[in-house]
């Protein structure tokens, strides 16, 4: 089981003839954001810790731009844990309390991933996030007596979920849903869209795209996967979306290094250190943005092999997974809608 290609052998194929390299237009930014001239993007900071930008075309009201942050910013006053007052703060706080529909549904929906990725994604890891950072920033070695003391507080089985919206914690346990909340607030934002009549735009909320429709000539939003090696930049591979989210998890996003070693934000909830493997990234492309970003992070956790194999038995699920040997494994229903641009990675499709 020490070597990769032992446990792959004959579940990769390599497919080098369907992709070509330097296909695509634009030099800078997301490809997905150059393919029409007279879009126009509005950014805003701060919700979940990221920026919010929502790109559609000319004649959007700027109204319609103001509703879609503030539903997520709904979602933020929610279920941000840096705002002391919000609903999860006062969760963590008190260990039970009967929660909005919208929470309560999120933690449901993030209990069935944890389930699903035999806890790989597990939002009780709250109480060892805690000891990783300070405040809003991601600084800090906690000693492993720390972590292993907070690992006991981890289990996404002893959260309660009980009649009219009420939520009981064990003592000490932190839920956290950073691993999920982008992605339902970009869900909100394009059904906020959706419903004022916009029917072509593409969200970017740190990292989580939404391809809302298409673009104004019909064709699909590019959206570019972005080089995930430490220090790289630019994307290694487009993929044409339309009506998708495609959200991407990678230790790259948020690190620090000590002692020679990088540290970065996606814990494996059984060790209570930063999840390794050989993945750089894990992205994923689904429907929802939400079920998105909770695989994508629980893919991350779990690694190439359990990852892929995890995502090849659902439906409406693919995955694009980069390791750090500059290979790029997708999953078997993306096809044709996946263009290598930087010739330096191989492909390969996973197959069953
Ligand atoms: P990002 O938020 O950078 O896009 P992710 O979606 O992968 O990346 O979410 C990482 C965040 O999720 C962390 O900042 C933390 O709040 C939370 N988290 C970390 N590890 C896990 C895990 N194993 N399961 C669930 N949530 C996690
Ligand atoms: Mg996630």
């Amino acid at each position: 089981m020490g070597c990769r290609y032992c446990v792959w052998k004959g579940w990769l194929r390599m497919l080098p003839a369907i992709f070509s390299a330097g296909l695509i237009a634009s030099g800078c930014g997301n490809p997905g954001l150059s393919a029409g001239s007279s879009l126009n993007s509005q950014s805003r900071a701060g919700i979940l810790g990221t920026v919010l930008t929502i790109s559609s075309y000319g004649d959007t009201p700027q109204s319609v731009y103001d509703e879609c942050f503030s539903a997520a910013q709904d979602v933020e006053n929610l279920m941000s844990l840096n705002r002391p007052d919000s609903e999860l703060s006062r969760l963590n706080q008190s260990g039970e309390l009967s929660v909005s529909g919208q929470t309560y549904a999120l933690v449901q929906k993030a209990l069935e991933y944890s389930r699903l990725s035999e806890g790989a994604f597990d939002v009780t890891v709250g109480a060892v996030m805690q000891r990783w950072r300070i405040g809003a920033d991601f600084i800090r070695l906690p000693p492993r007596e720390e972590i292993q003391g907070a690992l006991l507080l981890v289990g996404s089985e002893k959260i309660k979920m009980e009649q009219n919206n009420r939520i009981a914690l064990e003592k000490g346990m932190l839920i956290d849903l950073g691993g999920i909340a982008k992605g339902y607030a970009c869900d909100i934002a394009a059904q906020a869209l959706r419903e004022r009549g916009v029917q072509r735009a593409i969200l970017d909320y740190g990292g989580n795209i939404y391809a809302l429709g298409e673009k104004a000539d019909g064709e699909k939003w590019r959206v570019g996967i972005r080089n995930p090696v430490l220090g790289a930049d630019g994307y290694i591979c487009v993929y044409e979306a339309s009506d998708q989210a495609v959200v991407t998890s990678g230790g790259y996003e948020r690190n620090f290094e000590q002692g020679g070693v990088t540290y970065h934000h996606i814990l494996d909830p059984k060790t209570g250190y930063p999840a390794q493997s050989s993945l750089l990234s894990a992205t994923i492309i689904s429907k929802l943005s939400a079920d998105a970003d909770a695989l994508s992070t629980a893919c991350f956790v779990m690694g190439l092999e359990r990852g892929a194999e995890l995502l090849e038995s659902l439906d409406g699920f693919e995955g694009i997974f980069v390791t750090d040997a500059k290979e790029i494994f997708f999953t078997s229903g993306l096809g044709g809608a996946l263009e290598l641009i930087d010739s330096s990675f191989s492909i390969f499709e996973v197959s069953q």
